[in-house]
This record gives structure tokens, sequence and C-alpha cells, in this order.
């Protein structure tokens, strides 16, 4: 397990916005399992670590995927589009356009092994 724990404090209010279903939408895996809803219901803030896939890919990829409603873990976005993410793929977050989504791709942030050797 990863030791390094990150608080999304503004940020998670803003996914909480989102009303998303973390379970991956076809393969039913738990994309935050290190979270605490009941914390997060309360103060909008939550905690990553390695067990994580939390990702924004950029809008014509999720497309491609079928504009699922919800989430999915890194291996079964890549079964959808039919190939191996890139870095390319997700969106750095600037801070000229706030494309806040985009947060959740900051490199310092903690990720499945495979979720990092795609995002980078
Ligand atoms: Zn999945």
């Amino acid at each position: 397990m990863g030791e390094t724990a990150f608080k999304l404090s503004a940020r998670g209010r803003k996914i909480a916005d989102w009303d998303i279903d973390w379970n991956c939408v076809d393969c039913g895996t738990n994309t935050v399992p290190s979270v605490d809803m009941a914390e997060f219901e309360r103060s909008g803030a939550f905690t990553l670590d390695d067990r994580c896939e939390v990702y924004w890919v950029r809008k014509h990829v999720w497309h491609l995927a079928g504009n699922p409603k919800g989430s999915l873990c890194i291996g079964c976005l890549e079964a959808r589009i039919g190939r191996r993410t890139k870095p390319k793929d997700f969106p750095r977050y600037d801070p000229h356009i706030q494309n806040i989504d985009a947060a959740l791709n900051d490199p310092s942030w903690p990720a499945t092994p495979r979720l990092l050797a795609r995002r980078g």
C-alpha cells in the first residue's frame, strides 16, 4: 500500500458535484478503494493511494469508449478503445483554462502502477 496520501478538498468538492459512481461500469472494480465515502460526503476531501485509478482523459478518448456514465478502470477503458492509453490522452491541469478535471492527472498523485505507467 502506498503511504502517500493526498487530501483533495476543493477539488474533491467539485468531484462530489459529479455524483459519480466510482465502481468501474464494466468490471465493477472500485477505482477508489482508499476513499472513506462518509468522510468524502461530509468534507469533500478524500485520500488516494496506489490502489486508485482516478484519471481524466480527453473528450475524444472518452467518446471512443462510448461516453459511459460513471467510471472505468484503465484496463476496461483500454479494452473499449482497443489500445493502450498514453500520456497525451491525459490532459494536464492548465490554470489559464481552469480545466479542473484535469487536476486529477497531476503526476504527483498516487495511482496504480499501470495507470502511472500510462499517465506519466
Ligand atoms: Zn474495469
